[in-house]
């Protein structure tokens, strides 16, 4: 990583030789690419001169001036604009500091996207300095609940996490501005021993009262930012060291893909032409709903109604954990949380070894059981699609005290996996219709600010006569939005557009469905078909029966399960004519369609395992 030292130098001709001489001297002792960018600040001495002089000699020298003095602060900024390194740290022109002090630590930026100097050598420095030193950290520790050991040294930064920063300090304050904004924003950062050289000549300019008033003017902006939120938002760097730790901890959380290659073993027996149990079950306890959604796909489902009892449930589920299937979500079709049995059997499925997860609007989910169901869900996912109560409200179809409902749901969820180390995800999905664009952003800053995971916004999917009216072509303009959405990612909490969905216009690359024997789907009635998009009566063909008449193990086991997974797989079925938009099963399809119809090979199963790997 290239590392750009800049050297911000006001009238200081004496020292600024030998400062040049020791950061050139330390690069030559370093195995990485290095420049140093000495910002002249209006020195009314012969500085610029003495810079130009040694730039002339050696190229890894730039000098910057500035006409007039426009402060510390804003020398550093000038130099992070101009510098082209991955690392920029700031060495003053006084000479005060030996460079390889702080250049050793370089390598850490690996790990931790700033690294902090503290002082060990104290004793350099008059008591009275120290003491000032002292009561400056005390205040900034106790102002913004930190643990600085030293806030103004020749700090190291990975320069992208710069970027994203509201506000630039201009005056003495601004390194420590800099720090508590990025540490407050979640970036993960390293505090190193240093030891401190001594001025050859002059005094130092940090400790005068026109430093002192711009210390207290910057003190006092970084509180109003801090606590009351007058500015903008730090924007996380995707670039950052922390994202990347993040992402290896949390392994991948898959939100915008399939996670099919984690089954090879399944995967290669299916091409073998053998009969597999799915790995995935996507249902529904009952077709009701409290809420009326204008984008609701489950409308156009309507089939059959069968009761299904808890008896039904427990013997689906029991059915399901026999025959090897790993996942099952109550997402699809109705709203689990209208079914009185909810919470019984996600605890029974649990039981049963099977992962559960549940998708819903979260209005009837009841906060008391919360803690009952948590421990035994994979993830659960909260529907919502407006950032805002009137939005949302107008666009779920709901109450009034939806919106506050919801939200307070989610924030328990989030206290209870905190509070009991759950490894339980809480998120939440937008469903996109270009219409909602206004909505996207405030739901983006919503989701973080109730705790959430993460936030999924996926494309709306329709049936293949358009009843829904979703205009594919509008998504498109919506990218710059969903890009800045995507920006307000945070180390605990993503932000992910489904890209490959949403812009792929509705259309599929595969004409044979081999998806439903992996992932299948049931609705609340109890039909088992090969996919929602399937349930309603006028697609009877591809029925194959209902768990509340035949045990669900039968069904799998019978002819008619096979005739119409063979059937969806053949040359007699088109998926891009004769089925809606977008289906669930579209990426797995994807997937499988390269695998049988043009060869591809199985792909490794990932090293680190996928987050919700059952679900795929
Ligand atoms: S909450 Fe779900 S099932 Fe209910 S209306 Fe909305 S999209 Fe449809
Ligand atoms: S491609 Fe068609 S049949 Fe296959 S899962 Fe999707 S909607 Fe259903």
């Amino acid at each position: 990583m290239k590392i750009s030292v800049l050297m911000p130098a006001l009238n200081e001709a004496k020292n600024i030789e030998a400062a040049m001489a020791n950061a050139l001297g330390a690069f030559d002792n370093m195995e990485e690419d290095a420049e140093l960018l000495v910002i002249n600040d209006g020195s009314t001495d012969a500085t610029a001169e003495l810079v130009q002089k040694t730039a002339a000699a050696d190229k890894r020298v730039v000098l910057i001036s500035h006409a007039s003095p426009q402060g510390i602060g804003a020398s550093f900024w000038d130099g992070v604009d101009k510098a082209t390194g991955d690392i920029v740290v700031m060495l003053p022109g006084d000479n005060e500091n030996d460079p390889w002090e702080i250049f050793r630590y370089s390598k850490l930026l690996e790990h931790v996207d700033v690294v902090i100097p503290f002082l060990y050598n104290k004793e350099v420095r008059s008591l009275f300095r120290n003491a000032l030193s002292f009561a400056y950290r005390f205040i900034i520790n106790t102002s913004f609940l930190v643990y600085f050991n030293y806030t103004n040294g020749t700090v190291l930064y990975r320069k992208s996490i710069l970027k994203g920063l509201p506000y630039r300090s201009t005056g003495f304050f601004f390194q420590t501005d800099i720090l508590i904004r990025l540490v407050k924003a979640g970036y993960l950062f390293a505090e190193v021993p240093y030891r401190l050289g001594l001025r050859r000549t002059g005094v130092s300019k940090a400790v005068s009262f026109p430093s002192l008033l711009q210390v207290i003017k910057g003190y006092i902006r970084l509180v109003k930012d801090q606590y009351f939120k007058s500015s903008a938002e730090t924007v996380f760097s995707e670039d950052s060291q922390t994202l990347k730790r993040r992402d290896r901890n949390m392994a991948d959380l898959i939100l915008d893909g399939h996670k099919l290659s984690s089954h090879r073993g399944r995967v290669e027996a299916w091409l073998r032409g053998e009969r597999v149990a799915p790995i995935t079950i996507d249902c529904s306890l009952t077709r009701a709903c409290n809420y009326k959604c204008v984008y609701c796909y489950g409308q156009l489902q309507t089939n059959d109604e069968k009761r299904m009892t808890k008896e039904v449930i427990f013997r689906f589920l029991e059915d399901a954990a026999e025959i090897g299937v790993k996942g099952i979500s109550f997402v699809s079709d109705g709203e689990s949380t209208c079914s009185p049995h909810l919470y019984d059997a996600i605890l029974h499925g649990k039981k049963l070894g099977l992962d559960m997860a549940v998708g819903t609007n979260g209005y009837l989910l009841k906060d008391e059981r919360l803690e009952e169901i948590l421990p035994a869900l994979t993830y659960l996912r909260f529907n919502i699609s407006a950032g805002e109560k009137e939005r949302y409200t107008e666009i779920m179809g709901c109450p009034p005290n939806g919106f506050d409902k919801i939200c307070g749901t989610i924030r328990k969820c989030v206290e209870i996996k905190r509070r009991l180390q759950l490894p339980v995800t809480i998120g939440m999905q937008m469903v996109l219709m270009p219409e909602f664009a206004d909505q996207i952003l405030p739901l983006s800053k919503l989701g973080r600010d109730l705790g959430a995971d993460y936030l999924v916004i996926k494309h709306c999917s329709d049936d293949e006569d358009g009843t829904l009216k979703v205009d594919y072509d509008k998504y498109a303009r919506l990218e710059g939005l969903l890009k800045q959405a995507e920006a307000m990612t945070t180390p605990e909490y993503r932000v992910k557009a489904k890209w490959s969905k949403i812009m792929s216009g509705g259309k599929r690359c595969y004409s044979k469905c081999f998806g439903p024997p992996f992932i299948i789907q049931l609705s609340g009635s109890g039909l088992v078909a090969p996919c929602g998009m399937l349930f309603n009566s006028k697609y009877a063909k591809y029925h194959i029966g209902n768990i509340a008449d035949t045990r669900f193990k039968d069904l799998w086991k019978s002819e008619r399960y096979w005739e119409v997974m063979n059937l969806i797989a053949s040359d007699k079925f088109d998926a891009r004519t004769m089925c809606g938009t977008l289906c669930l099963q579209h990426k797995v399809n994807e997937f499988l369609w390269a695998l049988k119809e043009e060869s591809e090979p199985i792909p490794e199963v990932p090293a680190k395992e996928p987050q919700h790997k059952n679900f795929i």
